[in-house]
């Protein structure tokens, strides 16, 4: 369409890099397929569930203060409970993040003396401060809670022997990351989380298992809950926020987990019965309903974005044709040059601040300097397109989300065309 190419051209993207990125698309339209099928599946998910609970007006309507008799969170958290096919649930805006979430989850039902088990590998950077990998105040290890670790085999499979092995009397709760995180090793699918979980289980089988689902809900028609995991955690502003939800985490999982759960983030005595919705209800139902398209959209946009960068000599975790299981792509770029370029592509084609010029920065949290590219309607939001890393080799920028395809598509567009300008990828033919 020649209308739509003198359009991306007047917004800096050159006739060659458009032309290429028809070239890619042109290729996974089957793949698109496939992902549309997913998201009907999840969406007549959500729907039921919603339907299911009599979801109406009254629901959406703003309580404060205690927030007692809190009517559309209560049935917001029976919805999310449906959904994950779990006994119970807790849906927050007073949890104010994805960390805040994990933190509640493992600190409300781990206690002093027992031990935490991480069976594969290192946890997501944000999450070593609160087990105490790094020294932090308020640590779980401050509190007298051990950490033990099982790295992945080379190959990225569970390392089941030393697994068996490190499971001991005092192992309480499992963590297992579904993401990749800021590594590159690759995201593992429900089913291989199944597959772990039934095997500490196996060897210990009154352990918790608690999944970091983040970036992982809707990509499957299954969840980590649907495999056995007693908790299921993750962010309102990746996923299952819908990019709707300005705040807020999710855990999902058996009653008594979950309950432990509420009396940590609000107090004990209280748990559940307290915490106003502060008219977030909308947003976070809304949100809810889309999240399915929007995931589908963002995992689009990564598989473009793989198709796109590989053949130009680019390693890409995963790789142009394998399999899904969250939406994050990273794109070893191999110079912190490389890096930069790229975030300015996606920060160029934002809705809200392209005019900004990412750059490397000390984030609290992080080891490493790090760098984002995110021109969001929610601050930090991303399930909105962005693309961040730690500047460290080799140089991945982990690139996700996209409210729609068509942003996502042409954040991926005008990134290939930094890169292009700073005469660090080369189109060839
Ligand atoms: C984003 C993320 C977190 C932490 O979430 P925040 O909302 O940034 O605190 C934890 N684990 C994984 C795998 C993540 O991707």
């Amino acid at each position: 369409m020649e209308e739509l190419e003198m359009l991306y051209q007047e917004m800096g993207i050159s006739p060659a890099v458009y032309a290429r990125g028809e070239k890619v698309l042109d290729a996974l339209q089957t793949r698109f397929a496939a992902i549309d099928k997913v998201a009907e599946y999840n969406q007549a998910k959500v729907i039921n569930a919603m339907q299911k609970n009599r979801v109406s007006a009254a629901c959406f309507a703003a309580t404060t203060g205690y927030g007692y008799d809190d009517l559309g969170r209560d049935n917001l958290e029976r919805v999310y409970a449906d959904v994950f096919h779990t006994e119970a649930a807790l849906v927050r805006p007073q949890i104010t993040c994805g960390t805040h979430a994990l933190t509640v989850a493992l600190s409300a039902n781990l206690l002093p003396g027992d031990e935490l088990l991480s069976p594969v590998g290192m946890p997501y950077d944000t999450l070593q401060e609160v087990i105490g990998i790094r020294e932090s105040p308020c640590s779980l290890a401050e509190y007298g809670v051990t950490y033990r670790q099982v790295d992945l085999l080379p190959d990225g499979s569970f390392d089941y022997p030393a697994i068996r092995e490190a499971i001991n009397e005092k192992t309480k709760l499992i963590t297992i990351q579904r993401s990749k995180g800021y590594a590159t090793r690759p995201t593992f699918s429900v089913k291989q989380i199944g597959e772990l979980i039934a095997f500490c289980k196996g060897v210990k089988p009154d352990v918790l298992v608690m999944v970091d689902n983040c970036y992982g809900e809707f990509v499957e028609t299954i969840e980590p809950s649907d495999v056995g995991a007693d908790m299921t955690v993750g962010s309102l502003i990746k996923n299952p926020g819908g990019g709707l939800a300005p705040i807020g985490g999710y855990i999902c999982g058996t009653a008594q987990c979950i309950s432990r759960c509420a009396y940590r983030l609000s107090a004990p005595g209280l748990g559940q019965e307290v915490g106003a919705n502060l008219g977030l209800m909308p947003a976070l139902y809304q949100g809810f309903f889309m999240a399915p398209t929007v995931v589908a959209g963002a995992e689009k946009g990564a598989i473009f974005a793989a198709n796109l960068y590989e053949p130009l000599g680019f390693r890409c975790v995963p790789n142009a044709t394998e399999s899904r299981h969250d939406i994050i792509q990273a794109v070893e770029l191999g110079s912190e040059a490389g890096m930069i370029a790229f975030c300015k592509g996606i920060q160029a084609a934002a809705p809200v601040d392209a005019h900004a010029t990412p750059m490397p920065w000390d984030m609290p949290g992080y080891n490493d300097k790090v760098i984002m590219a995110a021109g969001a309607f929610v601050q930090g939001s991303s399930i909105e397109l962005s693309a961040d890393g730690p500047i460290r080799p080799p140089y991945a920028v982990y690139f996700q989300g996209g409210l729609t395809w068509f942003h996502a598509k042409l954040g991926i567009l005008m990134s290939l065309q930094k890169m292009v300008e700073a005469g660090l990828a080369v189109l060839g033919e």
